[in-house]
């Protein structure tokens, strides 16, 4: 019999109201039964919003370096767990130790700097244009804060909401991916063991159009801060636009290396391998296409295969394996679907393209790494999402074609430029429509303390590094005066 799991509500594990549950298998052999999930209703969510607001008035009163410090105690229980979550993560969404490990990594950097945040969370003080008065702004709570993640890195995308949301004295109620529950469960345990009150951190499992729409719909939430699909991300927004909650969106991307003729060709290969394969290209900033100045295609794609083939598919427990499988039969279909599209619309597959069945790939969700060439900017393989380990490779005769065809897509997350020119690389910069750029590495790669998001379809927001304090915290603006009479600054004349 499969184990049961619950929810986490006001510091107690719970059932659902209704019984009822869903199942998760390990995509890398999907005759493993993980566990059985709470699918939790609008009650369940109710009821984890009612405990977040019972604790919210305690710890919004709690001085934030205290609020730090129990940060601080999270950290060293993260770390005293990171072997577990990272296993956990292998077997429920199919990574590599060695990525695992990674995304525990930064989701201890995110609360180790966050605890530090707690005896900062800066106001401004300036000069009033009156005489003997102050003016400043402090920092406050929201309230109730609704956390909603996708699967794909299901333990760091929690962690880098939950902890700027909680130093800034608000309380939450995360709803996890339907995808990766029992990672989830497993971040939640390290926050039950912890010794933050009952209530500030809930977890509410379930299914993204009952629990996740209940948890935007509740009035009673002030913040949804989403992370997943800009086709979700949109309805979220919709919601959240009617009932004037704020709202904070980082959606998908179709981001993209150029590749100039001046460039180091053999970091720049390296890099769109890896941008574009590890973790299966099921990173919100994975590399889907590769913009390649004419002079040097022919080489780069040559290259590229080469380096590709040398990347093993296999068993995430493996540890030679770099590619490991993907999250779902949805998602392989979507895949399988995409590549299809791509044949249709005349671009050249020339490696990979079918999913993996033989021998011990038959039990899991294993796709090849593949790569389509000759893909002119217009093609839907060029604009839309895959979400997939599926590259497009396009040619362009000069930089301004290369900038050209990287804005050419709707969305805006993470770019990348590979060129000797500082002249270029300035250039790149200063034109590529993208939240986060990067000169000469991998189109991912960020750091916890600098913000994070994407411009157009993307989301528009910022979270991480110190754009996530200004997401979860509402400014106060105050003027103190100690003039003794009543001043105005519109009474006064020029
Ligand atoms: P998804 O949009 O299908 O689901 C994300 C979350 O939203 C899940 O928890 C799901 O249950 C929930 N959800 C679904 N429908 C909902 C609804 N109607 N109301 C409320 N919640 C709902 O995305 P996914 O397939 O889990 O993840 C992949 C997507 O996430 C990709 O588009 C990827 O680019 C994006 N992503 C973006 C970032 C970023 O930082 N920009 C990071 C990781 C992933």
């Amino acid at each position: 019999m499969p184990e049961v799991f619950r929810n986490f509500i006001g510091g107690e594990w719970v059932e659902t109201t209704s019984g009822r549950t869903f199942e998760r298998r390990n995509p890398a052999n999907t005759d493993e039964v993980i566990g059985l999930f709470p699918k939790s209703d609008e009650r369940d969510v109710e009821k984890a919003v009612e405990a977040a607001e019972k604790a919210f008035r305690e710890w919004s009163e709690t001085p934030p370096p205290i609020r730090g410090r129990m940060l601080q105690q999270i950290s060293e229980l993260l770390r005293k767990r990171r072997e577990e979550l990272a296993k956990a993560l292998v077997k429920d969404v199919g990574k590599t130790m060695r990525d695992a490990l990674g995304e525990i990594k930064a989701a201890i950097d995110m609360c180790d700097f966050m605890a530090g945040e707690g005896r900062r969370l800066y106001g401004r003080t300036t000069f009033s244009e009156l005489p003997k008065r102050l003016a400043m702004t402090r920092r406050f709570p929201i309230g109730v804060c609704g956390i909603i993640v996708p699967w794909n890195f299901p333990i760091n995308l929690i962690c880098w909401k939950v902890f700027p949301a909680l130093i800034c004295g608000n309380t939450v109620v995360v709803k996890p991916s339907e995808e990766a529950p029992f990672a989830a469960t497993k971040i939640a345990e390290v926050f039950a063991e912890s010794e933050l009150p009952p209530g500030v951190f809930n977890m509410v499992q379930g299914i993204g159009e009952e629990a996740g729409e209940a948890l935007v719909r509740n009035k009673r939430v002030r913040l949804i801060s989403f992370t997943g699909s800009t086709e979700v991300g949109r309805k979220i927004a919709s919601i959240c636009g009617e009932r004037l909650a704020k709202v904070s969106l980082e959606l998908g991307g179709k981001n993209a290396a150029i590749v100039m003729e001046d460039c180091d060709l053999e970091l720049a290969v390296d890099a769109v391998a890896r941008g574009a394969f590890t973790v299966s290209g099921q990173r919100c900033t994975a590399t889907s296409r590769a913009i390649v100045h004419a002079e040097i295609y022919e080489e780069f794609i040559e290259r590229l295969v080469d380096r590709t083939k040398k990347m093993k598919v296999g068993h995430p427990e493996d540890e030679t394996t770099e590619i490991g499988p993907v999250i779902s039969e949805r998602q392989l279909n979507k895949i399988i679907t995409y590549v299809e599209i791509g044949k249709r619309e005349g671009a050249k597959l020339i490696l990979g393209g079918r999913r993996l069945t033989e021998g011990d790939y038959s039990r899991g969700l294993y796709f090849e790494p593949t790569i389509f060439t000759e893909v002119k900017p217009e093609m839907r393989i060029a604009r839309e999402e895959i979400f997939g380990p599926v590259l497009a490779v396009m040619k362009v005769d000069s930089f301004e074609e290369a900038i050209k065809v990287h804005n050419s897509t709707n969305y805006g997350l993470s770019a990348s430029i590979f060129t000797r020119n500082v002249n270029r690389a300035m250039e790149a910069l200063d034109k590529m429509e993208a939240g986060v750029c990067y000169v000469n590495a991998p189109t991912f790669g960020s750091e916890v303390h600098l913000p994070f998001g994407g411009v157009k379809d993307s989301g528009g927001h910022r979270e991480v590094g110190w754009a996530a304090i200004e997401t979860f915290s509402e400014l106060k603006t105050i003027y103190i005066d100690y003039s003794g009479g009543v001043q105005n600054v519109q009474f006064k004349r020029d």
